[in-house]
């Protein structure tokens, strides 16, 4: 694509950066394809195609935002779809990134969308704030259709009601920093990155993680200062804010590092991975960081990444059938397609792929509170292919997707229960049995061969898993 930029845009690095994505673009529209907004909205507006010429014309003229374009801006999910199908290898990613960070500064949101973004970013990445909010939802929650019928808020607020998980929200033993020492002599060191929102959901996605790899020789590490990664106010556009957290993780996992030495860094939601192996881009033009975030992007891996490398095998007999949700922030942002599901296999599971499996649950960070109805189809969708492949146990690398998906099965009365895919891996390796499964078997445990999960697993135990946000594709980090 023929690109008009004069000599001064192009001093300034972050256009540097677009100006070439934008000439990468040949607009053969391929990618519009497998662009799930605009499979719902059928708007070239809101496809990839369609977004990179609004940009364009937005950078080239540099013009601010305009309501318009930032209407098609905000339907997009950084779900990266387009990445995967683009075959000229347009990085839509940086370029979408800088665009939003281009609406933040240059156009001024209503008051509700900038209230309610504002309310997100204030209270999402902080851990007790969250906590603290989701005990305010639970209050709220049998007024959610007086609030959902409010004008203006009413849909997003309604959205975030229904998503808020029903049950206890309370802190686990042993989460917070610490070293976790191997249970065997080991010579591998790990940090985990607990995260934000993540840990306040399902703390027993981390304590599954820690389990397996400590049971395995492995000491887990993590680090005091540590928390959100950024991810999920990058994705509203806020850099600022975003490059403020990721210095933070820099930091933390630097002083780490250098005083006792890790293998790699590891990450079990897919959304925040995403994030966190672009912090080497994100921080290149900042002299203090960019060696240091480098080198960290370097070191971040998947959890399911990590998993492959080590000789793990089951000592139980497994065998139930496993619909494997690939997030988007993994299959797309990550480029990890068949990993986790050949570690499930590997663990005995009968691991099925979903139809249309392309296609973001809707989650996406904050995307289902901010885009309730373009969030509710989309998930509607991925829960009725998810519901085509019979499982007995649906398994995912991210918390926004479960929670997503958790909700729609719960609108279903669908009782199949949803877990991290570490959660499986823990559990077939010798760990605990994962509460979302439902009521533990009773010892002696000779392998669990219910002929259906989804009897065991009842409406409440699903209600409880099914938590606030997505948001949190997070990645983002994505789905
Ligand atoms: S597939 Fe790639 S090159 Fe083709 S229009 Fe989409 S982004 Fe541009
Ligand atoms: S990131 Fe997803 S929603 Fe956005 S343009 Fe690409 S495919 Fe469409």
């Amino acid at each position: 694509m023929q690109t008009n930029f004069t000599p001064a845009q192009l001093a300034d690095s972050a256009m540097q950066v677009s100006e070439k994505i934008l000439r990468t673009c040949v607009h053969c529209g391929f990618c519009t394809a497998t662009c799930p907004t605009y499979l719902i909205k059928g708007d070239e507006l809101d496809s990839p195609r369609g977004r990179i010429y609004l940009i364009k014309d937005m950078f080239e003229n540099a013009r601010p935002a305009t309501g318009e374009v930032v209407t098609h801006l905000d339907r997009c999910l950084s779900c990266l779809s387009c990445m995967t199908t683009c075959p000229s290898g347009v990085h839509y990613m940086h370029l979408i990134d800088h665009a939003r960070a281009h609406v933040e500064t240059t156009y001024k949101r209503p008051w509700h969308d900038r209230m309610m973004r504002s309310m997100l970013s204030a209270i999402l990445p902080y851990p007790d704030r969250f906590r603290l909010a989701l005990a305010g939802a639970k209050l709220a929650r049998p007024f959610r259709a007086l609030f959902a019928g409010l004008p203006v808020l009413g849909p997003r607020l309604g959205a975030m009601l229904a998503l808020a998980p029903s049950g206890p929200i309370g802190r686990t033993p042993g989460e917070g920093p610490g070293v976790h020492p191997a249970n065997t002599p080991g010579t591998a060191r790990v940090i985990l990155m607990s995260g934000c929102a993540q840990p306040v959901l399902n703390p027993g996605i981390n304590a599954a993680t820690i389990a397996l790899l400590t049971r395995h020789g492995i000491e887990v590490v993590v680090p005091k200062g540590e928390g959100c990664c950024g991810a999920l106010v990058h994705h509203m556009g806020k850099e600022h804010d975003a490059h403020a957290f990721a210095r933070a993780q820099i930091d933390a996992w630097c002083a780490e590092i250098d005083a006792r030495g890790a293998d790699a860094i590891l990450i079990t939601a897919s959304g925040c991975g995403t994030t966190v192996k672009d912090y080497g881009f994100m921080l290149r033009d900042d002299a203090a960081y960019a060696a240091k975030a480098a080198r960290v992007s370097a070191l971040a891996k998947d959890v399911t990444e990590y998993l492959a490398t080590l000789d793990l095998k089951p000592t139980i007999a497994t065998g139930q059938v496993v619909a494997y949700h690939s997030a988007c922030s993994m299959q797309h942002g990550q480029k990890i397609t068949d990993v986790p599901k050949k570690l499930l296999a590997a663990m005995g599971f009968k691991v099925k792929d979903v139809p249309e499996a392309h296609l973001c649950c809707g989650s996406a960070g904050v995307y289902n509170i901010l885009q309730p109805e373009i969030a509710g189809a989309l998930r509607e969708r991925k829960v009725t292919n998810i519901g085509k492949v019979k499982p007995e146990i649906i398994a995912a690398g991210n918390i926004g997707c479960m929670t997503q998906i958790a909700k729609g099965l719960a609108d279903r009365a669908d009782a199949t229960p949803i877990v991290h895919t570490v959660e499986l891996v823990d559990w077939a390796t010798g760990g605990a049995w994962p509460p979302a499964l439902g009521p533990a078997p009773r010892p002696p445990f000779e392998g669990h061969r219910p002929e259906s999960l989804g009897v065991i697993a009842t409406a409440a135990s699903v209600t409880t898993t099914a938590l606030i946000l997505g948001a949190i594709d997070l990645a983002g980090g994505d789905d």
